[in-house]
């Protein structure tokens, strides 16, 4: 059976240890999905030249946020990772994404997948970004990992839809007013991905309010992996809508049949 792709906003990683509408529509995921034989996870937090995939056998939790309480620096996400599907990865991309035995799962992953699979059994990759690629190569490095679906992986893009760390207000994650920028280019990217339009989705820079929105393209690239998997018969449902801290859009989406 195919396996659905996910897209998922991840936003401050307070969100690791709080119980909100966000958090349990990831624990909802979690307990509702096919159990994946392993997730392959596009990570906004990683960017390398070349594409990278781990290829540890037990990736180390990365922490890769500064200036949170100490309670959050406890929590880790001790996953096995997999040699084996880093194999088929450069396999099937032929040699384009390069195996790295070092390195560990930074937040993009696990803030996400500790609400999900809080048990952290099942097999974690995470995979780089190009930073030299265009999003139109972002995305069709994406359609290549299409036969991962067949072999039972559960592929995740996490990054944001809008996301303006400059803008955001950290005071709370919710309650604060949304930027109407931020409400507006998350709303038009919402219905071009509900119209199927991924040439918009790929030209995001002409959406009116990208440059307040995607000032830095590195949390939405990861989402043109998710798009680029959809097939004629993938269904695409929104499971999360949430905007927080004013200015980071939290919306998450579910592609499959
Ligand atoms: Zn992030």
């Amino acid at each position: 059976m195919k396996m659905p792709v996910l897209f998922i906003g991840h936003g401050s990683p307070i969100n690791i240890v709080e119980d909100n509408s966000y958090t349990r529509s990831l624990a909802e995921l979690g307990n509702t999905l096919p159990k994946p034989e392993a997730i392959v996870v596009v990570s906004a937090h990683w960017q390398t030249r070349q594409t990278y995939i781990t290829a540890a056998k037990m990736p180390p939790t990365i922490y890769d946020f500064y200036g949170f309480s100490e309670e959050l620096y406890q929590i880790g996400y001790p996953c096995p990772g997999s040699p084996e599907i880093a194999s088929l990865v450069q396999g099937i991309t032929k040699g384009q994404v390069y195996g790295d035995s070092q390195r560990g799962i930074d937040h993009a992953a696990w803030a996400v997948l500790k609400h999900m699979y809080p048990n952290a059994d099942i097999p974690t990759l995470e995979m780089s970004l190009d930073l030299r690629k265009s999003p139109q190569d972002h995305y069709e490095m994406g359609k290549k990992l299409a036969p991962l679906r067949q072999e039972g992986v559960l592929i995740v893009g996490s990054g944001n839809i809008v996301h303006n760390l400059a803008r955001s207000d950290f005071s709370r994650l919710y309650g604060n007013e949304t930027y109407p920028w931020a409400a507006e280019n998350d709303k038009l990217v919402a219905e071009a991905l509900m119209s199927r339009d991924h040439e918009r989705l790929i030209h995001y820079e002409n959406l009116p309010y990208a440059a307040m929105a995607v000032p830095t393209n590195e949390h939405y690239l990861p989402m043109l992996y998710a798009i680029a998997l959809q097939e004629e018969t993938d269904h695409l449902k929104f499971t999360c809508t949430d905007m927080q801290n004013a200015s980071i859009s939290m919306r998450s989406f579910i592609i499959g049949a």
